[in-house]
């Protein structure tokens, strides 16, 4: 175990867990053996975990597919997507059938409208922007429009690049970061950093917050977010970041399998 502070002690008691996906369950098509039997163990023992991710292209119930492929068991209400994340916080601001233009997945489609928003291209109130392997010029001219009319625009999430097998490809951050840029509206953010997801975990986990931990593998989206909404923080090195990173805030604990949690 890689120690902070030299602090052994330093765990809470767990009686939850909240955590990031690839890089901590899986790296792209593999299992991490570890972290599979940690779950396992947890659902044994009656320990509620919950993951989030903020890729905003699968649905919660594509999600929990691919974990039992894994050989890990959960259910989709268990999975709080950045999509998701989003169609609720649009709820919670804007009445049924406010227009929206949606560039994004099916899953985000999907999300936008059972939420009960028409979508639509013609004048929306609000832009909601995901991953889109299908993104083109006219949509990205649909949502300027819209902007520079006044619309509200969205993001499902910050990630500008997304690690691949042979490097990486854009996030939708980008797209989002280039919209923005050129009509100078702000986005409102989802996604990890933000610790929306992780709130929504937490109520559906039912647990108390300071007995809840928050796994991931990067510094810069899962142990902030996780920091932000006041959970134990543990980075696990299974994944692609480095422990430390100039100036964010430090995980409480660095591990380097899931087998160290004390549970
Ligand atoms: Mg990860």
């Amino acid at each position: 175990m890689v120690e902070r502070n030299g602090n052994l002690l330093g765990w809470p008691a767990v009686k939850g867990i909240i955590s990031d996906l690839d890089g901590v369950v899986y790296r792209g098509e593999v299992g991490i053996r570890d972290a599979i039997q940690a779950f396992n163990n947890w659902e044994r023992t009656g320990i509620p975990y919950a993951f989030v991710t903020n890729n905003s292209t699968r649905s919660p119930e594509d999600v929990a597919e691919k974990l039992r492929f894994f050989g890990v068991t959960v259910t989709p209400e268990r999975i709080v997507t950045s999509s998701l994340v989003a169609a609720q916080m649009m709820k919670e601001r804007w009445p049924p059938r406010t227009p929206v233009f949606v560039i994004g997945a099916p899953a985000l489609y999907n999300a936008i409208a059972a939420a009960g928003f028409e979508i639509t291209d013609r004048s929306p109130e609000v832009i909601v922007m995901g991953l889109d392997r299908n993104i083109s010029h006219r949509k990205l001219c649909v949502a300027v429009d819209a902007l520079l009319a006044g619309a509200t625009l969205i993001g499902t999430n910050p990630d500008l690049l997304l690690p691949t097998a042979n490097g990486f490809e854009l996030g939708a951050g980008a797209m989002l970061t280039a919209v923005s840029a050129a009509t100078r509206v702000r986005p409102i953010v989802l996604g990890k950093p933000e610790p929306h997801m992780i709130e929504t975990a937490l109520q559906r986990l039912g647990t108390p917050r300071e007995s809840t931990l928050m796994i991931g593998d990067q510094v810069a989206t899962d142990i902030q977010a996780g920091k932000r909404a006041g959970l134990y923080s543990v980075l696990v090195t299974t994944g692609v970041a480095e422990p430390e990173e100039p100036g964010l805030s430090p995980p409480d604990i660095v591990i380097e399998s899931l087998s160290e949690i004390p549970t």
